[in-house]
């Protein structure tokens, strides 16, 4: 079977790099075809589906997820539906619906849509793609790290931590999931929130998962009230260090990104970019650190733009 994602560059960032004084490594997934690392997880679950019968896929994401699922099913030509939210926006939706799926507008909140995603899978041939939680989702963005461990070798380095950023824990789970199957078990983790958003970290806290009352920080994509029980249950088998940074923290690690890197990536992305952009303490054992670009499709030069003027950066 080949994949749906294709093989994304290992850069080293130059000027982090220097100013931190550590080999800073970038895992390019912004560049995957649907703007994001989910086409890994949701491409293979996608494909998986299709393999085993599957006539129509119905993920209930307006976000990343969504897209990525929209993609997946036009290249593996299935039918697609995509709920959304009545939150969403009209652009959203006209995106979606632009590579080809269908989208479906219900519920005020995402429980609602979700429920209304699930009534209908009931129908036969159809199947669920949930955003982050089920294991061929953690097994397709795993492959990220047998990529990153491949170029890594070929480039003559390594690293010696990971950072990433969590909502729901997909990708989270997927990139452990990648470094045990690599023989890197040793290898901790450095899990990224933006406040408001910080599911994963009132989890360690309370030492089981909790469901937050509400999503406030700007990182919507990082939006996930509880995480995944896989994301939870690998901060008890892994070195996992539980980071949250503010909003304006995210957004102007992003802005300094794009203006370095030439490369627009969402404020989510930006939360795991800001640890090594605003020196976190967290970093300071490690001497060459990977980031995971995850990238997204929820930015713009204007919402860039907006959010620099709202944080007053
Ligand atoms: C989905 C997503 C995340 C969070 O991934 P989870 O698997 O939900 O933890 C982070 N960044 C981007 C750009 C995403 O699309």
């Amino acid at each position: 079977m080949t994949s749906l994602h294709i093989h994304t560059a290992l850069l080293r960032h130059p000027q982090l790099s220097v100013a931190l004084d550590k080999q800073v490594l970038l895992k390019m997934e912004n560049t995957q075809p649907a703007g994001s690392f989910k086409l890994r997880g949701i491409g293979l679950l996608c494909q998986r589906a299709v393999a085993a019968g599957a006539s129509h896929l119905i993920c209930p994401s307006g976000g990343n997820a969504g897209f990525a699922a929209a993609f997946a099913g036009a290249a593996l030509g299935i039918k697609t539906t995509i709920l959304v939210p009545e939150t969403t926006s009209a652009e959203v939706g006209r995106r979606i619906r632009e590579i080809g799926a269908e989208v479906i507008v219900h519920g005020s909140v995402w429980d609602e849509t979700n429920q209304r995603a699930l009534q209908l899978c009931e129908q036969p041939g159809s199947v669920y793609i949930p955003p982050f939680d089920h294991p061929d989702i953690w097994d397709g963005n795993a492959t990220m790290i047998d990529e990153a461990v491949l170029q890594a070798r070929e480039l003559g380095v390594d690293f010696d931590v990971v950072i990433c950023s969590v909502g729901g824990g997909g990708l989270m789970s997927g990139v452990l999931s990648g470094l045990h199957r690599n023989g890197l078990p040793h290898i901790p983790l450095i899990a990224v929130e933006t406040e408001g958003a910080a599911s994963l970290h009132a989890a360690v806290q309370a030492g089981e998962r909790v469901t937050l009352p509400a999503i406030t920080s700007i990182a919507s994509t990082l939006g996930a009230k509880r995480v995944a029980a896989e994301c939870f249950a690998w901060t008890q088998r892994h070195e996992v260090h539980s980071v949250v940074v503010s909003d304006a923290q995210a957004v102007a690690a992003t802005l300094a990104f794009a203006d370095q890197m030439r490369t627009l990536v969402e404020p989510a992305c930006g939360a795991a970019l800001a640890v090594a952009y605003e020196k976190l303490p967290v970093l300071a054992p490690y001497e060459r650190p990977l980031i995971v670009v995850c990238g997204g499709i929820g930015v713009s030069l204007a919402t860039l733009a907006n959010w620099k003027a709202q944080f007053s950066l």
